[in-house]
C-alpha cells in the first residue's frame, strides 16, 4: 500500500484558501494533482527566477490544458529599487574610492534592469548566490510569492500552501513537520511527506500526465539550470545537451563582474579551480567548471568538488526547489541511462 492512500486533504477551516506552490517538478506537479482530486478550490504560483528552462516554462504554462486544474499563476521578483539604489553608491561612492571613471560608468550602465530577475538579484548584490549564501531561494521564490500571491489572498481570509516536499528527499527536509504557520501568516501543509518517489510516479500515471521533458533529457532536478547546488554529473549534462544555457551563464558572469568592484564574479563562486591544484584561491568560471565536468579518473581532478562544499540543498522552509535525488532514488548513484530511465514513470495509456 503506498503512502498516497492517506494524503487526503483535510481543511483545517471552511473559508480557507488553497495555494499550490508550483515549480514544474515532479513533487509539486504531484501536490497540484493532489489539490485537483480533493475537489477544493485552489489557486497554483509558479516563481520565475528568470534562469529556467524553456521546457519549464512551457510545461508550467499548460499544466492547466494537460489536467483539468487551474491556470498556474506566474510570479516574478523586481529588483529595480534595490538596482537603483545600488547605481546611486557606485557613482557617489566609486570615485571617492579612486575607481577608475570608466569603470564606474560601465558599472552604472549595467545596474539598469534587465527584467530578468536572476541577473537583476546578482547585479544589485555584485555576486551570485553560493550554497552557502542561498539567498535566490528567498529573493526569487518565497518573496514574491509571499507579497504578491499570499499577501492578498491573507486580506480574504486564511491560506494554507500545499508545498510538494518529502522526507526522503534529504535529512534537512525529513527534519521538517508536516505543518507549520509561516511568518506571512500563512499554514504551511506538506500533503506528500512521506511519499516515496514510486509513490510520485504513480500519481502522474493516475492522471495520464508525463512529467516535465527534462526528466527524460536526464535531469535530475528540475527548477534553475543550472541550480547552485549542481552535481557534477548534472553540470556535464546541462553542458551536452543544453549548451546555450552555458552560453547565458558565461554573458551573465561578464555582466555581474563588469558590473562590480572586485570586476570578478563567477556562477559557482565559492570553490577553486578544480582543475589547477597548483592556484588554490583562483576562482573557476562556468567554462572552466564545465571542462571538469567532463573529467573521469585520473589527472588532477576533484571528484567530490561540488559534493564536499558545505551548505547544498534548499534550505527554505518552503522547500520551493527541488532536490537533487538522493539515495531514495536508484538514479542518484547510477549511471546517465539508469538515472533517465528513473526519471520516468511507466505509462500503460498514452500519456498527455
Ligand atoms: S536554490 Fe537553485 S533552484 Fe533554488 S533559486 Fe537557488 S539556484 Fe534556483
Amino acid at each position: 500500500m503506498t503512502t498516497t492512500q492517506h494524503a487526503r486533504p483535510t481543511a483545517p477551516h471552511s473559508r480557507t484558501q488553497h495555494l499550490v506552490n508550483v515549480s514544474g517538478g515532479k513533487d509539486s506537479t504531484a501536490i497540484y494533482l493532489l489539490a485537483l482530486e480533493s475537489g477544493r478550490p485552489y489557486r497554483a504560483v509558479f516563481a520565475d527566477t528568470g534562469n529556467e528552462h524553456e521546457l519549464t516554462y512551457e510545461y508550467v504554462a499548460r499544466l492547466h490544458e494537460r489536467t483539468g486544474g487551474p491556470k498556474v499563476e506566474t510570479v516574478k521578483a523586481d529588483f529595480s529599487r534595490q538596482l537603483a539604489r545600488h547605481r546611486e553608491y557606485v557613482l557617489r561612492e566609486w570615485p571617492r574610492q579612486g575607481i577608475d571613471d570608466a569603470i564606474v560608468q560601465e558599472a552604472a550602465r549595467l545596474h539598469e534592469p534587465t527584467g530578468n530577475p536572476y541577473l537583476d538579484l546578482c547585479i544589485s548584490k555584485g555576486r551570485f548566490p553560493s550554497r552557502m549564501a542561498q539567498f535566490c531561494t528567498s529573493e526569487l521564490k518565497e518573496t514574491p510569492i509571499t507579497t504578491q500571491i499570499v499577501g492578498p489572498m491573507l486580506k480574504a481570509g486564511p491560506v494554507l500552501q500545499w508545498l510538494g516536499v518529502r522526507a526522503a528527499e534529504s535529512a534537512h527536509r525529513a527534519r521538517l513537520p508536516r505543518f507549520n504557520r509561516h511568518e506571512s501568516g500563512s499554514m504551511l501543509w506538506r500533503p506528500i511527506f512521506r511519499w516515496g518517489i514510486e509513490d510520485v510516479w504513480a500519481q502522474h500515471r493516475r492522471h495520464a500526465l508525463r512529467p516535465n521533458p527534462l526528466y527524460a533529457h536526464g535531469m535530475g532536478r528540475v527548477g534553475c539550470l543550472p541550480c547552485v547546488n549542481c552535481r557534477k554529473d548534472e553540470l556535464r549534462r546541462i553542458a551536452d545537451r543544453f549548451p546555450a544555457h552555458i552560453d547565458r551563464i558565461r554573458r551573465w558572469e561578464d555582466v555581474v563582474s563588469a558590473a562590480n568592484k572586485r570586476r570578478s564574479a563567477t556562477f559557482f563562486p565559492a570553490v577553486t579551480d578544480p582543475t589547477d591544484a597548483d592556484r588554490p584561491g583562483s576562482y573557476s568560471r562556468i567554462d572552466t567548471l564545465v571542462e571538469w565536468s567532463r573529467t573521469t579518473h585520473g589527472g588532477r581532478q576533484f571528484g567530490l568538488f561540488f559534493d564536499e562544499q558545505p551548505g547544498g540543498g534548499c534550505a527554505s522552509d518552503l522547500g520551493l526547489c527541488e532536490s537533487t535525488p538522493s539515495s531514495e532514488d536508484p538514479s542518484a548513484a547510477g549511471t546517465h541511462t539508469a538515472r533517465a530511465a528513473s526519471m520516468q514513470p511507466a505509462f500503460s495509456e498514452q500519456p498527455r
